[in-house]
């Protein structure tokens, strides 16, 4: 039997053999392990810190509980041990992990398997507070929230990209969110139910996270309509303003991904952006002026940076966090960012793709110089913007795309053979995310 194992300590997109098995690296970066704490260091800590019944205790605040927030909370929880503080803000009580959305749109997984409570990161030392940012206090330390102030000496800013569906006239009322737990479980029932016809799966704006997700749906759902026996009285396509799938990652990547679309069937409209969706008429209208019909629409909505970190003066309006692409530090002092809410841009003009793969990489090196800093020693890990990514191809396939995107300079992304290995792959990263980090 061939076995493949995923293990966090290989760097991913390397494979090793081992007594018969192959080892490959795990599949959303993780770089090297943290350091574990240095307990003959005292806690002396760095001016900001509080005094707590003789010891400097320093107050870590991290806004977002998500893929860099529980990261990074974990990381300086085991770098620090229980000397300072960790708190985590999130508006939401639960982790949602987001790569399993596509599979409860094609229908097999079940909607409660994709979220954990984030108030287990309270039996790992993490302090878990329910609340919505409002605002932030860059000089005066403090987050504001819908019920009070919490003051930091650290803080990681993890929030991650806003969803803005309101952005495109009709696109709410017109189809279901591929992006969200109840959008994509509203599109399986709608399947279930589904006679046959045209199927559109529909990228509203740039930038958008996950790069493959919009062609993994296409891809999955056209297997569903297959299995459903109704692929012969219908049509998928997709439509995107993207001049290709996964413009960052090159022409040879897209022209592959385009290959795997063609060869099911699958209509592809590049550079098309929608400026509005008609749900009577069941319609896109495009800047281009043409317009597409549908029956099901899958859509992918616009992104934007949540309105606190602009108000802040930490990112344009209608751009992304400014941060250092090594350390993810922002201009302000003590405050960094990662994942989603950055914009990192890149040697091509193009900038770093929104992946989970990211912001677990970035949460990494940013709870390493934070512990670093907290213990008056140099902060020295950097992210070197290593990424890989799965393309999941329905009936039970995938594809895997690895790479440097600081390259120069182009970013090098490899796409590796298709096939069922990638897909368990994936589906070994889905089962051991909750372990891992809740
Ligand atoms: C369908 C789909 C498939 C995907 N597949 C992959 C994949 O295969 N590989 C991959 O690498 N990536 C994938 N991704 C992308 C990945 O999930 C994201 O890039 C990743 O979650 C980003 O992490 P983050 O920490 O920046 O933000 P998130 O994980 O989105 O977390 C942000 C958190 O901040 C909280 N928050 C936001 N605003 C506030 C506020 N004002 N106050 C308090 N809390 C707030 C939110 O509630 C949320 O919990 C996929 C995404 C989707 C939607």
């Amino acid at each position: 039997m061939n076995v493949l194992l995923i293990l966090n300590d290989l760097p991913y997109g390397t494979e090793r053999s081992y007594n018969g098995l192959r080892l490959a690296g795990s599949l959303w970066a993780t770089p090297p392990a943290a350091p574990k704490p240095d307990k003959s260091s005292p806690s002396v800590g760095g001016p900001g810190h509080r005094l707590l019944r003789g010891r400097h205790m320093a107050e870590i605040v991290i806004v977002g509980g998500g893929v860099g927030g529980v990261v990074a909370a974990k990381r300086l929880r085991r770098s620090l041990g229980g000397g300072h503080h960790v708190t985590v803000v999130d508006r939401a009580r639960e982790h949602l992990f987001q790569p399993s959305l596509l599979w409860v749109a094609d229908g097999t997984r079940r909607p409660e398997r994709l979220s954990r409570p984030l108030s287990r990161l309270n039996r790992r030392g993490v302090s878990f507070r329910v609340g919505a940012v409002q605002g932030l206090d860059l000089s005066a330390r403090r987050v504001r929230l819908d019920d009070g102030d919490v003051p930091y000496d650290y803080l990681l800013l993890a929030p991650g990209a806003e969803l803005r569906p309101d952005l495109l006239p009709g696109l709410a009322a017109g189809g279901r969110n591929l992006y969200t737990l109840d959008g994509a479980a509203g599109l399986n029932a709608d399947l279930s139910r589904f006679p046959g016809g045209r199927l559109v799966v529909l990228v509203a704006a740039m930038p958008f996270k996950c790069p493959a997700a919009p062609y993994e749906a296409a891809m999955l759902l056209e297997a569903r309509l297959r299995a459903q026996g109704i692929r012969g009285r219908s049509e998928v396509a997709v439509y995107t303003p993207e001049p290709q799938p996964m413009p960052v990652a090159g022409p040879a990547l897209g022209a592959a991904v385009r290959g795997m679309l063609t060869s099911r069937g699958i209509d592809y409209f590049p550079g098309h952006k929608a400026v509005a969706v008609e749900q009577q008429s069941r319609t896109i209208r495009f800047e281009t002026g043409d317009v597409a019909r549908y029956d099901l629409l899958a859509y992918v909505p616009p992104h934007a940076a949540p309105a606190f970190v602009v108000e802040a003066g930490l990112a344009p309006a209608g751009g992304w966090v400014k941060v250092d692409p090594k350390t993810l530090a922002t201009p302000f002092e003590r405050v960094w960012a990662v994942g989603d809410v950055t914009g990192i841009p890149l040697a091509n003009g193009k900038s770093l793709p929104k992946a989970g793969v990211f912001a677990e990489a970035q949460a990494e090196v940013v709870a390493r110089n934070i512990a670093a800093l907290v213990r008056n020693a140099a902060p020295a890990a950097e992210f070197g913007g290593e990424g890989a990514c799965f393309v999941e191809m329905g009936d039970g396939r995938a594809g895997f795309a690895t790479g440097n995107f600081y390259a120069m300079p182009d970013p090098i992304v490899r796409l590796k053979t298709p096939g069922r290995r990638w897909h368990w792959a994936k589906m070994l990263l889905e089962r051991t995310w909750f372990p891992r980090w809740l």
